[in-house]
């Protein structure tokens, strides 16, 4: 286990930060993560807050075990409350941000306020800064990263919003590499806050401390040589999770033409073998020997070049069998 028992809390409004100890028993009790965030809009959001109001919170939380070398446990969490739905809303992404937090020091980044102009937060081992990102304004989730990363480095990681988010759409994402915290319109209150993004530069930091390192480490051995030689790792590594599309319309529940049938007569051009006629590379969160990303380009005609991690299942059926493209 790798706890810092301090939490990073930004005002955007008065552009200042302090750092917190997290209370203990919620540590113990919660753990980390998706735990922590619920507890801090608990107790600290009023009832009623419109979520894309100033007063509304926007907390990154990474796993526990995010940071440290155990495969698997990169993934992180944001926590608000949701203008899609006005109740508690949460969002998962994968990649190295999490690790960076943790790296960084922090077991969560609380974000409060809003702020006057768009701006940015870096986030290094000498502190917090409030950084003009109009510049940035409307440009695309890649092209923010590459600009910020050719400026801060390569061990800065970023997690940023597109146009999207910045003009309050309720079902925007806030993404990170290739990465994207989804759900729940995420995006959106990261926009109202006028922050297009937070850059967590690691440069001079040190992996979190580890309770019992030598044992934790051993169990970590242990499990990255069961992965090894597994075949489901190995599929996994391959194929990444366009392996499900077949399982689930062998089972007759892949879902079709918005869910109304469970099988697509063209499903071959869907399937995992398919996809890998356009792999490029595998992909894989901090410290993950599975590695389930793939990369995908497309090699000729109209759209030759476009290259993306995915499409994971989830895009697959949305975009594939949910309105029968093939
Ligand atoms: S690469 Fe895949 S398996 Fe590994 S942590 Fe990321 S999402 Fe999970």
């Amino acid at each position: 286990m790798s706890v810092t028992g301090r939490i990073l809390r930004i005002d955007l409004t008065t552009r200042r930060h302090s750092i917190e100890e997290i209370d203990r028993s919620w540590l113990t009790r919660l753990i980390g993560g998706r735990g922590i965030g619920i507890a801090y809009l608990l107790k600290e959001l009023r009832p009623h807050v419109d979520p894309l109001s100033p007063e509304n919170k926007l907390i990154f939380l990474p796993g526990v075990l995010s940071g440290t070398p155990a495969p698997g446990f990169a993934r992180w969490v944001v926590c608000t409350k949701s203008p899609l739905t006005h109740i508690y809303g949460r969002s998962v992404c994968g990649g190295k941000f999490g690790a960076a937090i943790k790296i960084a020091g922090f077991d969560g980044i609380i974000v409060d306020g809003a702020s006057e102009d768009l701006s940015y937060l870096y986030i290094s081992k000498d502190g917090v800064r409030f950084l003009d990102a109009t510049p940035l304004s409307s440009l695309d989730t890649q092209k923010t990263q590459r600009i910020l990363r050719e400026r801060h480095g390569r061990r800065a990681y970023v997690a940023c919003i597109g146009e999207a988010g910045e003009r309050l759409v309720k079902f925007s994402s806030i993404i990170h590499e290739r990465r994207a915290a989804a759900r729940c319109g995420v995006g959106a209150v990261m926009g109202s806050k006028r922050l297009k993004a937070i850059v967590v530069d690691t440069s001079g930091s040190s992996p979190p401390r580890l309770y019992r390192r030598e044992p934790f480490l051993r169990v970590v051995r242990e499990h990255n040589e069961v992965l090894k030689d597994h075949p489901r790792r190995k599929r996994m590594t391959q194929y990444g999770t366009t392996i499900i599309t077949t399982i689930m319309h062998d089972l007759g529940i892949f879902p079709v033409r918005n869910f109304q049938e469970g099988r697509l007569e063209a499903i071959e051009a869907l399937s995992a073998e398919t996809f890998q006629t356009f792999k490029v590379k595998d992909y894989g969160c901090y410290a993950c020997s599975t590695r389930c990303g793939n990369v995908f380009s497309v090699r000729e005609g109209p759209y030759a070049g476009a290259t993306s991690e995915g499409p994971e299942y989830e895009t697959i059926f949305a975009f594939g069998g949910e309105i029968a493209n093939t």
